[in-house]
């Protein structure tokens, strides 16, 4: 595997068909079930590494989030991937970025509404992953739905020809969804924050019971999230897949998603439900402790 910082680096050493994973880092299982995926379709795999300043609406979680390049290095060659890209910020965006890319109506809600520029920020730089590296086909995690659906409309618009695959949320043992600001959960709050995934648990077993009232189901969740203590609920919304908008009732394929504070941790948690199959989608659970907490 070759870590590299520019886009003619990686479009040098790419040879046939190119799989991206565009990720900040600190990779964690999930990271790795993308980097799997792209390695089964393609021929070279890219992975992205960059905290991207653009993203953050909060000086304080920029500076918090963690990163370690060695073992993300290790980390990201051992699932199959050919290239890291890991850039400065300054080769990123130069002294004064110009263009910002907003997406209308997709980016309105939810965490949109919640972290204002965020969407900007996301879907500027994964513009920019997909004009540099000239990906074939993109992958990303449903555990982010609304990025999701921001980056599927994106690519859209702006015809980029790549084809975005959409990957299950990959859970802890005990249910919490993977992610890097897991490690900065304190013991007690990394107990409270099962909170979030047994309350999408919930939402998805009255789901497969029949259950297609989105104010139903959100009231599912919040009677769950209630039971727990200092949990500072964001919100909860019933959201169509395709393109994020906000649902009364499970019609198409939809997600319920939830953002929360936990012990000054801020995660995000989604369940999907799919009408068609009558099915939600619970994602897949690791048997052994996430190699976050340094494990394997
Ligand atoms: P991040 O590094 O958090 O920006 O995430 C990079 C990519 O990994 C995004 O497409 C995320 O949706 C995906 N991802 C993050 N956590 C998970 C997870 N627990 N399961 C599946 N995909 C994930």
């Amino acid at each position: 595997m070759r870590v590299v910082g520019t886009f003619g680096e990686v479009r040098e050493l790419s040879v046939g068909t190119v799989g991206l994973v565009p990720t900040m880092g600190f990779l964690h299982e999930g990271h790795l079930s993308l980097i799997e995926a792209a390695a089964k379709d393609n021929d070279t795999i890219v992975v992205s590494l960059f905290v991207n300043p653009l993203q953050f609406n909060e000086a304080g979680d920029l500076d918090r989030y963690p990163s370690d390049l060695d073992r993300d290095r290790s980390m990201a060659e051992a699932a199959g991937a050919d290239i890291l890209f890991a850039p400065d910020v300054s080769y990123m965006y130069g002294a004064d970025p110009r263009t910002s890319i907003g997406i209308a109506g997709v980016a309105d809600a939810m965490e949109g509404a919640h972290r204002p520029g965020h969407f900007d920020g996301v879907a500027t730089v994964v513009a920019k992953l997909f004009a540099g590296t000239q990906p074939d086909a993109s992958y990303f995690g449903r555990k982010d739905a609304q990025q999701l659906a921001v980056v599927r409309t994106m690519a859209g618009d702006l015809s980029f020809p790549t084809r975005i695959v959409g990957m299950p949320i990959v859970r802890e043992a005990d249910g919490l969804a993977l992610s890097s600001r897991n490690v900065q959960l304190d013991t007690d709050a990394r107990v409270r924050a099962v909170a979030l995934s047994s309350a999408m648990f919930d939402v998805a077993d009255a789901f497969d019971s029949g259950e297609r009232g989105a104010g139903r189901l959100i009231d599912i969740a919040t009677s769950r999230l209630s039971t727990a203590q200092d949990i500072e609920v964001e919100y909860v919304e019933v959201a169509r897949a395709v393109d994020a908008s906000v649902a009364s009732s499970v019609e198409s394929l939809s997600f319920l998603a939830v953002a929360a504070i936990v012990g000054g941790v801020r995660l995000i948690d989604n369940v999907h439900l799919d009408p068609m199959a009558g099915v939600a989608d619970r994602g897949i659970r690791l048997t052994e402790p996430s190699t976050l907490y340094g494990g394997r």
